[in-house]
């Protein structure tokens, strides 16, 4: 079985996608952080942002996702770069980048390559019930309004110790989420099928709950 969630930054997907591959026993396919990972090889390297040179790179580039009981793992020519790839910087390059055909299609023969070796997966991103596995048994679309996602993302920071101005975060999240939901290349936007929950007055264990119960349902129906 195929679980695709989809969304917004900060609607929750990562830590709700998670919970519910635990729960369930399904392998979890993190597709954000191929693109972040790529991103940041191109800071490393210094490669020139023209499509030619990045998919030229990523020729030459391995990116592992590796399942730990620290939680997943992403490797980028292995090296463990599972923190190094969550900054601002990162993700706004991971967006700009994502923009591009030509390395969605490489990143995307990957994605489906790893779904389908590991057979039953909860995979989460932009496009992976639109274009990744459009025939997945369920699609979810998590949305969240721009200050609630800011909100999230602002007590993450905290927790860690940074003190970034909330505006601020409101402003990279609705500039990201331009950038994503405007791009001609699979733009963000929830599958036909979808069932959207909007997270914002929602606790993540009941988001992971209605999924968890959604998946039981379509397991019973196949
Ligand atoms: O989900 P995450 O914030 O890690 O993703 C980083 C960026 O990668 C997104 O803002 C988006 O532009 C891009 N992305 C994408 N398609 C995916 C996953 C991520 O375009 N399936």
């Amino acid at each position: 079985m195929i679980i695709a969630i989809d969304g917004p930054v900060g609607s929750g997907k990562s830590t709700i996608a998670k919970l519910v591959a635990q729960k369930l026993g399904f392998t979890y396919i993190d597709t954000g952080a191929m693109y972040r990972a790529v991103a940041l090889k191109i800071i490393k390297t210094k490669t020139p942002l023209k499509v030619s040179e990045i998919v030229k790179m990523m020729e030459n580039t391995k990116i592992d996702l590796v399942q730990t009981e620290e939680g997943l793992k992403v490797y980028l020519d292995g090296e463990d770069v599972t923190e190094e790839i969550r900054t601002e910087d990162v993700a706004k390059l991971a967006s700009q980048i994502a923009r591009y055909g030509e390395i969605r299609k490489r990143l995307v023969q990957f994605q489906r390559k790893l779904g389908e070796r590991a057979g039953n997966v909860v995979i989460e991103g932009r496009d992976t019930g639109t274009v990744i596995f459009p025939n997945a048994e369920l699609k979810i679309y998590l949305t969240a309004s721009p200050e609630e996602r800011a909100r999230r993302r602002y007590e993450q920071l905290k927790e860690k110790g940074f003190n970034v101005p909330f505006e601020h975060l409101v402003e990279k999240i609705r500039e990201r989420d331009k950038m994503d939901m405007e791009r001609k290349e699979s733009p963000l936007k929830p599958a036909e099928d979808s069932v959207i929950i909007d997270t914002t007055d929602k606790t993540i264990d009941e988001v992971v709950e209605i999924i968890i119960n959604l998946a039981k349902e379509r397991m019973k129906k196949s």
